[in-house]
């Protein structure tokens, strides 16, 4: 079986805990305005292209079956609509200005990498991530990942935002150490708006995961306009509180770490001028957790 995978991440340490290696399965059914991995989206590959890394050899326009890729008085020009994902001009860009999101790779070869740093994990307390996108929408390949990361002695950890039938939980729950599970919002028509989907599948999940003994480490991400209100994170507070299994929730502030990777796609960067809520902020919204009993932390 393989799957795909749009990038894997070596000593990761914040998707678990310690030293980790984070596997990214590609495609996702949100669609969160502020989301700071665009190219997971989508399930096909993309070409992504950074101009600044372009030397402007034109070796891409000469691989180009399909016209796509032109340098025209200088200035480089790349018209997706011509292109069908071939990857040919990515293999011969030595700059890396082009690079492809999303390759289809086998469990072996998945394995082989996350092996390598198997003295990491043991030294520190880490192991190995699944996060996405969604990575349970490939749940069958994901099942077969975290058998072999079992199988050869690693901690493992499947990153979620929830929003999957529950029989995609089931496949991956007797294999998996730690689920990192996402709450954006509580009110299921701001879910709709700022995530194009509902929620109620999403809290039916989370409080079903508690119930069969799972280990829980919620993560909310404070998005400026969305829920950095205090009352916002009471009403998440309020639904977390009587869930089971959930010995952590982080708080993750709103960052711009993504907007690069917008461009490369061809789009517009959604959340320009959105600014990152302040240090204080943030710890009020943490006090606000810890209030209502849960374990609470911030990062930076
Ligand atoms: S191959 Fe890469 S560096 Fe060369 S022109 Fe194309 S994008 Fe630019
Ligand atoms: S992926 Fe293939 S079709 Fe698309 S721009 Fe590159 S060489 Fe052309």
């Amino acid at each position: 079986m393989d799957g795909i995978v749009f990038n894997i991440q070596r000593f990761s340490i914040h998707d678990g805990p310690g030293i980790r290696t984070t596997v990214f399965l590609k495609g996702c059914n949100l669609s969160c305005f502020w989301c700071h991995n665009p190219e997971s989206r989508s399930l096909k590959p993309e070409i992504q292209f950074f101009p600044e890394k372009c030397i402007l050899c034109g070796k891409c326009v000469e691989v180009c079956p399909n016209g796509a890729q032109q340098i025209i008085d200088g200035k480089r020009y790349f018209d997706r609509s011509l292109c069908d994902q071939c990857g040919k001009c990515v293999e011969t860009c030595y700059a890396k200005a082009l690079t492809l999101a999303g390759e289809d790779k086998t469990f072996a070869e998945i394995m082989d990498e996350i092996r390598r740093d198997e003295l990491y994990y043991k030294n520190s307390g880490g192991g190995v991530t699944f996060s996405g996108g969604e990575p349970l929408l490939q749940s069958e390949f994901l099942k077969e990942l975290l058998i072999g990361c079992k199988q050869a002695g690693y901690h493992t950890a499947v990153d979620t935002a929830g929003n999957v039938r529950w029989q995609n939980f089931l496949t991956v729950l007797p294999y998996t150490d730690l689920f990192l599970f996402d709450v954006k919002v509580l009110a299921e028509e701001k879910h709709r708006k700022v995530t194009g989907t509902g929620n109620v599948q999403i809290h039916q999940n989370l409080i079903q995961l508690g119930a069969s003994g799972a280990k829980i480490h919620v993560r909310i991400p404070v998005i400026p306009g969305v829920n950095d209100e205090m009352g916002e994170i009471q009403a998440i507070a309020q639904f977390l509180q009587p869930i089971q299994g959930i010995e952590l929730v982080e708080l993750l502030p709103f960052h711009h770490l993504g907007s690069g990777k917008y461009r490369s796609l061809g789009l517009e960067y959604p959340t320009q001028g959105y600014k990152t809520p302040p240090a204080e902020q943030m710890e009020g919204f943490v006090n606000c957790l810890k209030e209502f009993g849960l374990n609470a932390t911030r990062s930076a």
